[in-house]
């Protein structure tokens, strides 16, 4: 069947039964998980997530043509969900058995990450499984003092251990799209820091890297005004950049501003 992509909706489909079959094997589905799937499209992935027999598979599909034709497709395996994810809170199939997959649409991809790191609703889940542009994988995967260490992967680091599991070409999709995808897993860490509130760790974070090439003295002084033991206690030279700090100083920061 051909069906005419959407651009407006990120529509790469994923064509290559090679990567299909990779990504559901580092899935580990079994037959005692549960799936839900992110723009699930024409269902090509779906369709290998369903040979591994899970006990409950969810799709949410903004798209209406492409709700009918997995409607068709699959007729009651599935529990399809026609919503926008942005939008998105039924907690209700939140479970410790739920593993989150999705070739994402590269649009919303930084989004629906951040969604799931902000976890709002307190939506239960053993791990994410997200294709994304290299690009931003590269970003989320970056190291302190390297050019592409940011927002992403001081965000992403506080919830999860996160792997690369493979680069995929553009070939493997329809359209093709410009630039090479990364399939990234996400692990939820069992001890995370605790913040009074998640928002002050993405609040803080703009902060320092709405303007990445400057020191940190700007953004220092205006967080804590005069309150500047911080700088002692953490050892924080302000000359130094924001790329210079890692992970783990940002929190403390956060919970410093926290308790101001
Ligand atoms: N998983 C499929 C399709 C990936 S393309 C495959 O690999 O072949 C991305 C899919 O996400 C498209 O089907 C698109 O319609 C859907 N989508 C785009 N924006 C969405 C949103 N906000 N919420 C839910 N689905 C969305």
């Amino acid at each position: 069947m051909i069906i005419k992509a959407k651009k407006s909706l990120g529509q790469n489909f994923l064509i290559d039964k090679n990567i299909l079959r990779k990504i559901i094997d580092f899935a580990k589905i079994d037959n005692n998980s549960e799936v839900l799937e992110i723009g699930p499209g024409s269902g090509n992935l779906t369709d290998f997530i369903n040979q591994k027999k899970p006990k409950k598979i969810h799709v949410i599909e903004k798209d209406e043509n492409l709700v009918q034709i997995l409607k068709n497709k699959f007729k009651k395996n599935i529990n399809i969900i026609n919503e926008d994810i942005l939008n998105y809170t039924g907690s209700s199939i939140g479970s410790d058995k739920l593993i989150i997959i999705g070739n994402l649409p590269y649009n919303i991809s930084s989004q629906v990450l951040v969604k799931f790191i902000i976890n709002k609703n307190n939506f239960k889940f053993k791990k994410l499984i997200f294709m994304f542009q290299k690009e931003l994988a590269d970003r989320i995967l970056a190291k302190v003092n390297s050019s592409n260490y940011g927002r992403f992967s001081i965000l992403a680091n506080w919830k999860f251990d996160i792997k690369k599991v493979i680069d995929v070409n553009p070939n493997s999709f329809l359209p093709r799209p410009k630039v090479m995808s990364s399939l990234l897993i996400f692990i939820p860490k069992e001890n995370i820091i605790k913040f009074k509130d998640v928002k002050n760790l993405e609040h803080i974070t703009n902060i320092f890297f709405n303007q990445r090439r400057k020191k940190i003295k700007k953004p220092i002084n205006f967080l804590f005004k005069s309150k500047l033991g911080i700088l002692k206690k953490y050892n924080l030279d302000l000359n130094l950049r924001p790329q210079n700090l890692k992970p783990e100083t940002y929190y403390s920061i956060v919970k410093e501003y926290e308790n101001l």
